[in-house]
């Protein structure tokens, strides 16, 4: 899960809170104090505007006819022409008595102020006008040149650019060390490393208690803290104490959660910082954050270090070269490589990392002597659902009715995350309701809701739609109730949720490995919403786009990632490394590019057409189910039995026979990328 903090905290009411969270409050100083930055620019610009004015009281501008007219009549004293752009105009005793009686000339026999200005276009046509218009006066006035200078205005024009600059930065600054939380929000920490340091002063109420299932990584990460704490035990033999372990698996299994209640049960200290706290706009920072962080731990040993999404720095370097490369990332990664290696095995650190994308992990990071053990955890199988289904029930009141092995039946493929999330979200229903207490029906609801999305109750679908979308979803329904290896229908709705207008609940088998021929079922089921459109209206509509995709990806994997096509054969170009760029180039020839074109449209037009057979013999059935559909909106299991009869390859038999091949595939380590999905 992306957001762990907020989702655990949210969705677990045994879950402490968490400690050294920066809280609210230098927040809200912070913001107080951008204000009065914000009111003092505000205020400089505001002034600079009026500064930036001529500093003399405006005077009344006359036009050039007066200015001539009263040139001719002798009654300017003087011009003067300020930085060659304005003229001022001083009348003499003659023009002043005439235009400004009241006004007394100072003994110069000016006023102090001109009495008007004068805008000047061009220089040599106002000094040729000036000449012209005093042709016939006896003593003509001459145009002085006067320098002013505004030192106010100019000094400020050097200083506010500056003082703007400085005030960005600081900006700047403070926002990146808001990201940083507590205390390190100043520029002179940002080489310093932002772990959240868990040791006996803050008390980590997560422990083993708390997290369900994951037996075997717990007996893994339990080894890891023996080994910091008996390090003799080990070292005495001559054996090497691993340095990092690497928790592995999808988002929400519980890695986090397994990591903090490591801190919990070790009794040590324990440094905890996601990968993407070492990365920040500067080059440079990085590296010394984690030198900074190892030397931290150092003086604490025995400590765990645990960096959650170790991916955010661990990616494979130099792979995006084409966009440019990150040489900051990859100058982090290197630091923390040569951390890792620096210290002794036996200078009790250990780095517990979290990743979701192992793939992409720089190999460099797995290497013997770095992160040398991995600990898988994968999303729960049915008895670690409930078991985590426990584990979120504690604190909740529930009614009667509630079945932790009924949930844990009907939340395949759900991880821990998701689980976590259906508990909480069915108790707010119930309490939306004004329930005492939380009863089976709030979790299906919550389940439903997690799988699609809230109802929509309000969209508005005609009712043509909806008798379209309702034989869309019957199409589903009927052909994976009639194919035997399509998994079994659990429930249907036509009731819009997000952005989906109808749903089918299926009910996957937890199956490791998949035959062509379950594949093949289950593109037909996929494909039946459409095939029923085609077969009852005798056109098709938009609506089936996600099945569409669902289908040509399915299809595409069975050709080029499974090998189950005669025409490709045994070839897989999945690559699990993910250390090939296929983006640009393909694995494979043009010849072959078009052979697995043809081949997975082949494959979907077949899958297509049988589907069509099969609803075009069952015509009635498919009409019966829809009607019931439009009627009632939501139809389960057992509306299709009543329709259909019952499924005759669900006898003990076959169960028998499924539960053997699942052992083998146990037995056999093949983990391999399962599309297992859920609504259609
Ligand atoms: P990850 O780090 O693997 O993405 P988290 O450890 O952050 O997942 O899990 C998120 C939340 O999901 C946890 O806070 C917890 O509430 C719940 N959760 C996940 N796995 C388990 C589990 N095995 N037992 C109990 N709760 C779990
Ligand atoms: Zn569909």
């Amino acid at each position: 899960m992306d957001n762990k903090e907020t989702q655990g905290a949210g969705n677990n009411p045994n879950q402490p809170a968490q400690p050294n969270q920066p809280d609210q409050k230098p927040n809200g100083k912070r913001r107080f104090n951008l204000m009065w930055i914000y009111a003092i620019l505000a205020i400089a610009l505001i002034g600079l505007n009026f500064l930036g004015r001529d500093s003399v009281t405006p005077q009344e501008e006359i036009d050039q006819g007066k200015l001539v007219e009263m040139l001719k009549k002798g009654e300017v004293g003087k011009i003067e022409l300020v930085n060659r752009e304005d003229a001022e105009i001083f009348l003499n005793q003659k023009g002043l008595s005439i235009y400004f009686p009241e006004v007394n000339a100072n003994s110069d026999g000016f006023t102090t102020t001109p009495n008007y200005t004068y805008k000047i276009g061009s220089l040599d046509r106002f000094e040729e006008m000036v000449e012209n218009a005093q042709q016939e006066v006896a003593n003509p006035v001459y145009i002085t040149n006067v320098r002013r200078n505004n030192w106010v205005s100019d000094i400020l024009a050097w200083v506010v650019p500056f003082g703007l600059l400085i005030v960005f930065y600081i900006i700047l600054m403070r926002g990146m060390g808001r990201n940083m939380g507590g205390g390190a929000g100043s520029i002179f920490n940002i080489g310093k490393s932002r772990a959240q340091l868990y040791d006996k002063n803050t008390n980590v109420n997560v422990t083993f208690k708390d997290v369900a299932g994951l037996e075997e990584a717990k007996i893994e990460i339990m080894e890891v803290v023996d080994f910091l704490k008996n390090p003799e035990k080990y070292t005495k033999l001559g054996g090497k104490i691993p340095k990092g372990v690497l928790l592995v698996g999808p988002p929400g299994t519980g890695k986090t959660l397994l990591a903090k209640s490591v801190a919990g049960e070790a009794n040590v200290p324990f440094f905890s910082l996601s990968g993407s706290d070492f990365v920040e706009m500067f080059v440079g920072v990085g590296a010394s954050r984690v030198r900074d962080l190892f030397n931290n731990a150092k003086t604490k040993a025995p400590c765990i270090i645990f960096i959650d999404e170790i991916d955010a720095i661990g990616r494979a370097r130099g792979k995006s070269a084409i966009t440019g490369g990150n040489d900051e990332r990859e100058s982090t990664l290197n630091q923390l490589l040569t951390e890792m290696d620096g210290f002794g095995t036996n200078s009790g650190v250990i780095v517990l990392a979290a990743t979701n994308r192992a793939d992409i992990l720089d190999k460099a990071l797995l290497r013997a002597g770095r992160f040398d053990r991995q600990i898988y955890v994968e999303l729960p199988d049915i008895v670690g659902r409930k078991e985590i289904f426990e584990v979120h029930m504690r604190g909740l009141k529930l009614g009667n009715d509630v079945d932790k092995d009924f949930l844990a039946k009907q939340t395949p493929g759900f991880s821990g995350a998701d689980i976590a999330n259906v508990c909480n979200e069915a108790a707010l229903m119930a309490a939306r309701k004004g329930k005492d207490e939380i009863d089976k029906q709030d979790f299906l609801d919550a389940v439903d809701r997690i799988i699609g999305g809230l109802e929509k109750k309000n969209k508005i679908i005609t009712p043509e739609e909806k008798k379209v979308i309702a034989f869309h979803e019957a199409g589903h329904a009927t052909t994976s109730w009639l194919l035997q290896y399509a998994h079994p229908l659990v429930k249907v709705t036509i009731v819009p949720r997000g952005n989906s207008l109808g749903a089918a609940w299926y009910l996957p088998e937890e199956r490791q490995i998949t035959t062509k021929e379950q594949m093949y079922h289950e593109m037909i089921a996929t494909l039946g919403g459409r095939a029923a459109e085609q077969v009852i209206f005798g056109q098709i509509s938009t609506g089936a786009l996600s099945d569409l995709e669902k289908v040509t990806k399915q299809a595409f994997a069975m050709v080029t990632y499974y090998g189950l096509d005669d025409e490709i054969g045994n070839i897989s170009y999945y690559d699990s490394s993910g250390q090939q760029d296929y983006s640009l180039t393909k694995p494979y020839s043009e010849k072959t590019a078009e052979t697995i074109d043809r081949e997975v449209s082949k494959l979907i037009e077949k899958a297509y057409q049988e589907a069509i057979s099969i609803l075009t013999d069952h015509r009635d059935g498919l009409t019966q189910l829809a009607t019931k559909l439009v009627e009632e909106e939501v139809i389960f299991g057992e509306d299709l039995e009543h329709i259909f009869g019952k499924r005759p390859w669900n006898n003990s038999e076959d169960e028998k026979l499924k539960d053997a091949a699942l052992k083998a595939a146990e037995n056999r380590s093949e983990s391999q990328p399962e599309n297992q999905s859920q609504n259609a």
